[in-house]
């Protein structure tokens, strides 16, 4: 049952199923070659994390996005952050500090397999839950896990073609936010969590209208 369930949720976030598209249960039981019980399972945790969404007398679709929706909730997300960063430069420790470097590092490397990507994502999700886990507010952490931003941003990096692109700044952005960490700059470690934020979300924003052909 965890097969279809991770067999689903890498289809959606690696947009081999798109945003959009009608999911067909009995289909995708053939494909996996399982009966219809787990498929149905699977289609009810994703949607309760949101990847997918049942419509009544209509269907289950792939959950899409809008640029609107990225945008807010990159607006929260940098609120959230800002704060997480701010709290987090006097609570880290030396192996959170490791960890840190280790991370900017990982993802310092261009991905060159779709490996290589996911593990990229889930680098980067891990780099920036680390400030929220350090800055020791449980609110903060359970405000910033209903955002679920990082299933908008695996989703819409998915399907865009200038991702690789930005790889460049992204990494000299966390490079920024580590040096300020590491200087112990509670302030530049702010502005810089803030720049690579506002960055990131006007780059997915514009993907994501690219991708849905007009703004919205
Ligand atoms: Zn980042």
């Amino acid at each position: 049952m965890d097969t279809v369930l991770e067999a689903l949720r890498q289809a959606i976030l690696s947009s081999s199923l798109r945003p959009g598209e009608r999911l067909n249960p009995g289909d995708l039981a053939t494909q996996l070659g399982v009966s219809l019980m787990p498929v149905r399972h699977a289609i009810q945790l994703l949607a309760a994390e949101g990847l997918v969404e049942v419509r009544p007398r209509s269907g289950t679709f792939v959950a899409s996005v809008s640029a609107r929706e990225v945008r807010e909730t990159f607006e929260i997300r940098c609120a959230l952050e800002c704060l997480a960063v701010e709290k987090a430069v006097a609570a880290l420790d030396a192996s959170e500090l490791v960890e840190l470097r280790r991370l900017r590092d990982a993802m310092a490397k261009v991905p060159r397999s779709e490996a290589d990507r996911r593990r990229h994502g889930k680098d980067n999700a891990a780099f920036h839950l680390l400030f929220l886990r350090a800055a020791g507010n449980a609110k903060l952490l359970e405000m910033y896990a209903g955002l679920r931003a990082h299933i908008q941003i695996a989703g819409v990096h998915a399907g865009d073609q200038d991702w690789r692109s930005r790889l460049a700044q992204e990494a000299a952005e966390h490079e920024d936010i580590v040096r300020a960490v590491e200087a112990g700059d509670a302030a530049a470690a702010v502005e810089a969590m803030r720049r690579h934020i506002t960055r990131s979300c006007e780059s997915l924003a514009a993907a994501v209208e690219k991708k849905n052909g007009s703004a919205d």
